[in-house]
């Protein structure tokens, strides 16, 4: 019989007594809870998954292209192992973003990405700077790569504190500064003057811009050819509607690219994902066309919810309104609408405790929505 491991050194019960040790701070680490699907919500609230309009998680309600759903029923070479270097996709990506080929990687969605920049630069008890309130996979997989998140809190506004960034990476010596524009969950944009000072400072800047396509204000991409520390992240999950095949992109500095090749999965982008999006992409007008009225939805809630008594949206420019709720728990709130069949975002976290996020959906989804809302409203719910 192995003697017990000490408490609290990782020892994980695998069968009767039989303990294996893993790694300590994992072991005493939170659960991170994803959003759930339709299926699971549906069987939670009773009502038939045909029923629910999910505003949950900023996922695109029309779908991909039909064209992706055409090409994929006839995906050939099911049996073959992808292209490491997605050479296709990156081809098609730097016509579509403007930036060469060279300096595009692609990944299992941006959140692949966010870990592969973690792996280029940590070195254990590295500093990375987080912006919160803002998208969890920064924070949450920094521990994982043994970084030390440093979180330099938005102001009340959800705008960056620029001055206390320049101070927490000087203190820190911190590598990595991670910024979201439009940030996820406030979603106004960062000032391009913000970026331009943050660039000045000693560490690169990764600016995660999952919802750019949705915005009034330009991509960033062009200027990473221009800066050797500025990292763009982008995601065809959202504006091209395939979160679920999980492709996402990287534009990086010139000097970046051999190691994150080094680094990189050989076969992290799936011959599925690589083909559907470059059917994407050359669908970009139908695509940025639903875009367009998503966007439209997004303008009519932002009007519709500031004339309800308890809510006051944020204004946004991406495909979500992020609300603060007064006169009720925005933990009140969300059960209200789930029962209603409408499932939303309620985040339990500092800074956002009365906070509501909403994604944008068809119009009929949105009218059964503000007909709820009208009616928790008066009372009638
Ligand atoms: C949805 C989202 C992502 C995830 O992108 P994937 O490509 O699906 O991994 C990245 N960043 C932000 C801010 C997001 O909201």
């Amino acid at each position: 019989m192995p003697t017990p491991p000490p408490p609290n050194c990782g020892a994980v019960d695998i069968m009767k007594g039989e303990k294996v040790r893993i790694r300590r701070d994992i072991a005493s680490m939170s659960a991170y809870t994803p959003t759930t699907s339709l299926e699971v919500f549906a069987e939670r609230l009773g009502l038939e998954a045909d029923n629910l309009i999910k505003l949950d998680a900023n996922e695109n309600p029309y779908g991909p292209s039909p064209r992706v759903v055409e090409a994929l029923a006839k995906l050939p070479n099911m049996q073959v192992y992808p292209d490491p270097e997605s050479g296709r996709l990156r081809d098609e990506l730097a016509d579509y973003t403007g930036l060469p080929a060279e300096q595009i990687l692609c990944g299992a969605g941006a959140d692949e990405l966010i870990e592969l920049i973690l792996q280029l630069f940590i070195e254990p008890g590295d500093a990375i700077i987080n912006t919160p309130p803002t998208f969890a996979m920064y924070s949450f997989n920094a521990p994982l790569y043994h970084a030390q998140a440093v979180d330099v809190y938005r102001r009340p506004n959800f705008s960056l504190d620029v001055e206390a960034i320049q101070e927490a990476v000087a203190q820190h010596k911190a590598k990595l500064v991670f910024l979201c524009s439009p940030n996820n969950p406030s979603g106004g944009l960062i000032a391009s003057e913000d970026i331009k000072s943050l660039l000045e400072l000693p560490a690169t800047i990764v600016v995660d811009e999952a919802y750019i396509e949705f915005a009034e204000g330009r991509s960033l991409a062009n200027w990473v050819g221009e800066y050797p520390n500025l990292i763009v992240l982008r995601t065809l999950s959202k504006w091209a509607g395939l979160a679920g095949l999980r492709i996402g992109y990287g534009l990086f500095p010139r000097a970046l690219m051999p190691h994150l090749w080094k680094i990189k999965q050989p076969y992290n982008v799936n011959v599925a994902a690589d083909l559907a999006a470059r059917v994407s992409l050359g669908d970009v007008d139908f695509l940025l066309e639903r875009v367009r009225q998503l966007v439209k939805q997004r303008q009519r809630m932002e009007v519709a919810f500031a004339e309800l008594p308890y809510l006051s949206p944020y204004a946004s420019q991406a495909n979500f309104v992020l609300n603060r709720i007064s006169g009720m728990s925005a933990e009140y709130f969300r059960d209200q609408l789930a029962r209603a069949g409408i499932i939303v975002r309620y985040y339990k976290k500092p800074r956002l405790e009365d906070c509501i996020r909403i994604s944008a959906g068809t119009p009929a989804q949105i009218d059964r929505l503000l007909e709820v809302l009208r009616a928790l409203a008066n009372n009638e719910l």
